[in-house]
């Protein structure tokens, strides 16, 4: 069935909407439950907007505007938000930890190890806002006297820079674990060995294209308890799957059913699994999210609630009374569709003769739609995609520039540079594509 976007915009606002109008119930009694804490959920969400920080409104952003709006944020309350440097990058950027608390407890988070993953970067500022302006909240006092909380925001800042996932030399900081050949991989590992983290954060993004299990929905958060090995499980291991069936819970009311299950594969060179492996309860939240929503405003609403509820469950104890459940019967991450499908177009090379196809692009960033390729060329009735364009009667004419040493083609990984348009030569143009973004230009 093709998945056309309003279909899937509509199912997710529904989500939406039907989570933020849940009804009002107080804090969960001592009972397990597994009733939702909507209470505290609800609570939280009011208290997002006031404690969203402005100022890191796109997902990219340089890591020295980060740290300049950290830092000025944190320079209200030094006395209990301790900043430290604790390496540097291969291109000599600051890598920094903030500390939060002085409870037994420890939790460690990190952020954007992946340096176009930023949704958790910007949510943790929130975070800290919270924590910062709310010193009398019997929530904040039970974190800061229980926990002692080491934020690692924007662990790869060289990838932050460019927006890409790798660092500097190319190395995927969650495949260093085992080797910890990066200077970024190795201030983790230090910190968490200093800290000894009974608690870990593993905070990503992932693609907006995956679905939610089976079905046609879209994925806002998925979490995972990475496994200590191969099929295996430790305590850690456990406590983790509690307090993300804890996370379900709190995130219903925001994000309602865009909750899924990452892979639980087990990475022998991942950070999640081998801190698991080390004794670190570890919880990967992922961000997903949706075309309409290009800042990723409701994930990163989704984070703050997540770690806010987590932070405060694991300061009172309370996640010791979800079962695992709740995370267990999540929904497993699905198939990824396409991004871009363009169905029934008369193809035109030039000097060549017409070839009726459909297209499917894929963007090398969903979300802002930039450096489309061609995924696939021929008959793709039944494919899916974020957006569909029906292009029937239409011609798709490649940009030539007339250099016949370039002719334009329309092979797997190509740049999707042309226009449909009405007639053959491309002059009565109803789209353009542009790197595979289509823009409406002109009526059929
Ligand atoms: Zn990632």
């Amino acid at each position: 069935m093709r998945l056309q976007t309003a279909t899937l915009l509509t199912l997710l606002m529904i989500a939406a909407a039907g989570g933020c109008a849940s009804t009002p119930a107080a804090r969960p009694a001592a009972a397990p439950s597994s009733e939702a804490p909507v209470g505290t959920t609800a609570e939280l969400e009011n208290a997002y907007t006031r404690h969203r920080v402005a100022g890191l409104d796109a997902r990219r952003f340089l890591p020295e505007d980060y740290w300049e709006v950290t830092a000025r944020l944190l320079a209200d309350d030094t006395d209990r938000f301790r900043i430290e440097q604790i390496g540097s990058s291969v291109e000599r950027r600051p890598l920094r930890r903030v500390d939060f608390g002085d409870g037994d407890i420890s939790v460690l988070l990190w952020s954007q190890m992946h340096g176009d993953e930023s949704t958790a970067s910007r949510a943790l500022l929130d975070v800290f806002d919270y924590l910062l302006r709310n010193p009398d909240d019997p929530r904040v006092r039970g974190i800061e006297s229980a926990l002692a909380v080491t934020f690692v925001p924007v662990l790869n800042p060289d990838g932050a820079a460019r927006f890409v996932r790798h660092n500097a030399v190319g190395i995927d900081l969650n495949r260093d674990a085992r080797a910890l050949a990066t200077p970024e991989g190795r201030a983790l590992k230090a910190v968490r060995d200093d800290v000894d983290a009974d608690w870990g954060f593993n905070l990503h993004d992932q693609n907006i294209r995956t679905r939610r299990g089976s079905g046609d929905e879209g994925v806002q958060i998925s979490l995972l308890a990475p496994p200590p090995g191969d099929g295996t499980t430790n305590e850690a291991n456990e406590n983790a799957k509690q307090l993300a069936a804890l996370i379900v819970h709190a995130l219903r009311p925001v994000v309602g059913e865009s909750i899924a299950r990452y892979s639980e594969t087990f990475n022998p060179r991942a950070f999640g699994d081998l801190m698991t492996q080390w004794g670190t309860a570890t919880v990967l939240i992922e961000s997903g999210g949706a075309l309409d929503d290009p800042g990723k405003e409701l994930p990163r609403r989704a984070n703050f609630v997540a770690v806010l509820s987590a932070l405060d469950a694991i300061a009172t104890g309370a996640w010791r009374r979800y079962p695992q459940d709740a995370y267990a019967e999540l929904p497993p991450n699905g198939r990824a569709v396409n991004d871009l499908l363009i169905f029934g177009a008369e193809i035109v090379l030039p000097g060549g003769q017409p070839v009726r196809a459909d297209v499917a692009v894929h963007y090398a960033d969903s979300l802002d739609r930039s450096g489309g390729v061609v995924a696939e060329v021929g008959d793709l009735e039944g494919a899916e995609a974020l957006q569909t364009i029906d292009a029937d009667g239409l011609y798709l004419v490649l940009r030539f520039d007339g250099d016949r040493e370039r002719m334009p083609a329309l092979l797997p990984g190509d740049t999707l540079d042309g226009v449909l348009s009405r007639d053959r030569d491309g002059r009565q143009v109803v789209w353009r594509l542009d790197a595979g973004r289509p823009i409406r230009v002109g009526s059929r």
